[in-house]
């Protein structure tokens, strides 16, 4: 029997729950979906045995582990994962299990689609797992239903097994950061975690507590329409005067050009007709210096524009989150810890600078360190998306041993 006996049947039960999150939405959580699942999962985190169970006003549960007899001075150690699924088709997600993965061969998905090794390599490394997949037809989920189900096998396994010793686990279930918004709010006080992490990340090994620093940008260009005939020095057209904007940025600058530790602009949405242009951008950067010259730089070019076209520019920039290795580089204990926890599961830490941001980006600046650890998701946001059910039993295993760890 395996280690973690609900671990499986607990993600095929979740992923199969349309949680997609909505980016239009005026509402936080950002769709009725989750605020049902959520209901659905504190109900069941009850009857597993969890504490503490509720909901906070922004759609987080929140639950505990008590620490084991003789462990209630160990600080707390947080887990934190969010049930909302990426912007793909999520209706009827009808997961697939492939038992003894032979490595090589093609997965059938459907007639049309299928998991090729020579298209997607990583499949090379499932030899003898069992893996999960999609039907074709929808993404699978395991981003982030893996980590979902991950934290609550380990939290059932220390409620089950009281001769494992502990401190206090607080865990957290949350919703919208597929949109960039579940985290806004993290209330660290109420979670009370000396530390977190959340089990987000993809394949095998990684460890990720470097992100972009990220800001949006809307640009506005009000425009004088005039008869294009008799248009000489009267008419300015929007589309134009944001193109001059756009075209004083470094052309190398741009996510199709640039990779590793290369920041950019990209340009994400681009409306104009003869009276008014929006042009929306995102920059990012992992240097905090690099990320403020940039924004800089924009805001320069729309001062020269203006001064060509008569202030007819309008720039709005919004900073959306930071670079948590900022913090993490003087507050290197949960990464520290996770190196050893792995290291002693005989894991390879992979660790890279993610070009995003994950919830922790924010959690970590409201004050809570929050690294993010794999939760197994392969190909994540799309029909070829998988997962191996071993690595998930490893990321629960190495949920266990931070915590360990963290008791001695
Ligand atoms: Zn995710």
């Amino acid at each position: 029997m395996a280690k973690y006996e609900n671990l499986v049947d607990r993600f095929l039960k979740y992923v199969k729950v349309n949680t997609k999150s909505d980016e239009f939405s005026q509402t936080v959580p950002s769709d009725p979906k989750e605020v049902a699942f959520l209901k659905d999962l504190a109900e069941e985190l009850k009857e597993i045995g969890f504490s503490n169970v509720r909901t906070l006003k922004d759609g987080y549960v929140f639950a505990e582990v008590p620490a084991t007899p003789g462990k209630e001075n160990v600080d707390a150690i947080g887990f934190i994962s969010h049930v909302d699924t990426a912007d793909f088709n999520s209706e009827n997600v009808n997961p697939q299990v492939v038992t003894d993965y032979d490595g090589q061969s093609v997965v059938k998905l459907n007639d049309e689609y299928s998991l090729d090794p020579e298209v997607f390599s990583s499949l090379k490394k499932y030899k003898g797992h069992t893996l999960i997949t999609t039907d074709g037809t929808t993404l699978l989920g395991a981003d982030d239903k893996a980590g979902v189900s991950e934290i609550i096998a380990a939290g059932e396994y220390m409620l089950n097994h009281p001769e494992f010793e502990h401190g206090k686990v607080v865990v957290a279930f949350g919703p919208d950061e597929e949109i960039g918004i579940g985290a806004d709010n993290f209330d660290t006080k109420e979670f009370g975690a000396k530390f977190a992490y959340t089990m987000d990340g993809g394949p095998l090994g990684e460890l990720e507590w470097e992100t972009f620093s990220g800001a949006g940008a809307t640009l506005t260009a009000t425009g004088k329409a005039v008869h294009p005939g008799t248009a000489k020095d009267l008419l300015v057209n929007p589309a134009v005067v944001l193109i001059d904007v756009f075209n004083q940025l470094p052309e190398h600058d741009r996510p199709e050009n640039t990779e590793g530790r290369e920041g950019f602009f990209y340009l994400t949405t681009f409306e104009a007709d003869a009276d008014k242009g929006v042009m929306r951008m995102i920059i990012r950067d992992h240097d905090r210096t690099k990320f403020e010259e940039r924004k800089q730089m924009l805001t320069t070019a729309v001062e020269n524009t203006n001064k060509k076209y008569g202030d007819a520019v309008v720039l709005v920039l919004k900073d959306q989150y930071y670079n948590m290795g900022e913090i993490l580089k003087d507050q290197p204990e949960a990464v520290d810890v996770a190196k050893t926890a792995m290291n002693e599961l005989g894991i390879t830490p992979i660790i890279e600078p993610v070009r995003g941001g994950t919830d922790g980006s924010k959690i970590t600046f409201l004050g809570t360190p929050t690294p993010n650890l794999f939760a197994g998701g392969e190909n994540m946001h799309g029909r070829f998306e998988y997962v191996s059910t071993t690595v998930m039993e490893q990321a629960t295993d190495l949920i266990l041993k931070i915590v360990e760890l963290e008791a001695k």
